[in-house]
């Protein structure tokens, strides 16, 4: 079912290898043109529910590299790695914590076992200016939360927000990781969607409840099914974690995490020094940060799992309207009567003002619809010969494959409303 989506993936323009023309890059992906917009919609979902639609939430847009004392009072500078261990045969190495150390290698399928594991430091390493020396070292982020903490008092000082409150980010990061796999689930540049909710010492708990509960609903609202909550056992949660739920989704390879939602205590703030004083009662105090942590990659990968249906030998993207690259197609009954193609440009260009629409006047009908549905267009409205008598086209549900005569003037609030 994977090598279907990535078959997909590639011939339509979601995902390609990266720099494939020198035979791509371990761990990096490109986004071709529907992938950017399924990205881009996704971040657009995110960053409206999270900061836009919320009185307490600002956003923030940080630079991806920062000074590396950042990264050295953080922790990540010392302790931010993975278990690395090699096969003794093939010398193929893996991530020690996700592979079965008694088994035989993936790779090779040898038994004769790993060695010791040492600890791999994931961060990308690069030089500032232009002499590289150890003192121009800087570091790629290798999550985003990093800039949102370091800017906590220039938000405070320079914005109306008291906490309880939050900090949104979204941004590229980088990890070098080990072993990437599972296509674009687990890859060296990826994007995350990073929320740091502020809240007093003691009132954690419940803004921990509220929040794992609004992102949960946020993938109900986006329309992924198949996902669930699994809370983080104390040997896995990070040191400084009180509690830890994952959001998981079933993708073919196995139920695994999209987001990470983490009570951190007051770690971050106290690494960097940083506290609040409440401007009402003069208290001052270091408060508790809520993470909510998302990867637009990952939740668009397990989007497009989600939404790949095979009926008979048609491929239907099942995507959410809100999500989908684009919102509708139009079409020419036929591509050689000038009178039916200048009416559809028409209203082409009238529905792309302000919604992503695409335009096909290739082929028969049916290969017109068949391709829009492999790429998750809710609705294909065709220009008929009717048409130019009484301004009615034919509109097509992807799901359904059912089609209505709708009057032009309803068109565009049709569409609208099932966005919404
Ligand atoms: P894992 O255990 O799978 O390596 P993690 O627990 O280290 O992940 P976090 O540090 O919690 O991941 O990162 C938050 C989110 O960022 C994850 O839920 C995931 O969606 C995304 N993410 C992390 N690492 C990667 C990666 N290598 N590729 C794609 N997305 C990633």
């Amino acid at each position: 079912m994977l090598e279907k989506i990535v078959s997909l993936c590639k011939r339509r323009g979601f995902i390609f290898p990266g720099s494939e023309i020198y035979g791509g890059i371990g761990g990096f992906y490109d986004f071709g043109p529907l992938g950017a917009e399924l990205k881009f919609n996704l971040k657009q979902e995110w960053w409206k529910s999270v900061v836009r639609e919320r009185d307490d939430v600002v956003g923030l847009n940080a630079a991806i590299i920062m000074n590396p004392q950042a990264w050295i009072a953080s922790g990540h500078v010392e302790g931010f790695s993975d278990p690395l261990v090699e096969c003794k045969k093939c010398h193929k190495r893996f991530r020690a914590d996700l592979i079965d150390l008694s088994g035989p290698c993936e790779e090779c399928k040898a038994r004769e076992g790993f060695t010791d594991f040492k600890q791999f430091n994931l961060m990308f390493q690069t030089w500032v200016g232009p002499t590289q020396e150890s003192g121009n070292i800087a570091y790629l982020r290798p999550e985003t939360a990093g800039g949102i903490f370091v800017n906590f008092k220039n938000v405070v000082d320079s914005s109306r927000v008291k906490v309880p409150f939050g900090i949104a980010q979204i941004g590229k990061a980088f990890r070098n990781e080990i072993n990437p796999k599972d296509y674009i689930f687990r890859t060296r540049e990826f994007e995350q969607m990073e929320l740091e909710y502020f809240v007093k010492p003691g009132e954690d708990d419940k803004y921990f409840k509220e929040w794992v509960d609004a992102r949960f609903k946020w993938y109900e609202h986006i329309g992924l099914k198949n996902i669930k909550k699994r809370a983080q056992g104390d040997d896995e949660r990070a040191h400084y974690s009180k509690e830890t739920i994952d959001i998981e989704y079933d993708f073919p390879f196995g139920t695994k995490e999209i987001e990470g939602v983490a009570n951190r205590g007051d770690f971050d703030l106290n690494a960097h020094k940083l506290s609040y004083r409440d401007p009402d009662s003069g208290e001052e105090f270091t408060p508790f940060v809520i993470e909510p942590s998302a990867g637009v990659d990952r939740i668009a990968l397990a989007v497009l799992c989600d939404a790949y249906h095979e009926d008979g030998d048609r491929v239907v993207l099942k995507l959410h309207p809100k999500l989908a690259p684009y919102k509708a197609a139009v079409f020419p009954l036929l591509k050689n009567k000038p009178k039916l193609v200048e009416k559809a440009r028409g209203i082409y260009k009238l529905l792309r003002s302000d919604l992503n629409v695409a335009w096909d006047d290739r082929g028969n009908i049916g290969k017109r619809y068949y391709a829009q549905d492999e790429i998750g267009t809710p609705y294909c409205i065709t220009v008929d010969f009717q048409t130019l008598e009484d301004d009615t086209v034919t509109v097509r549900d992807r799901d359904t494959a059912k089609q209505e005569r709708m009057k032009l003037g309803e068109l565009d609030n049709f569409i609208k409303n099932k966005i919404k």
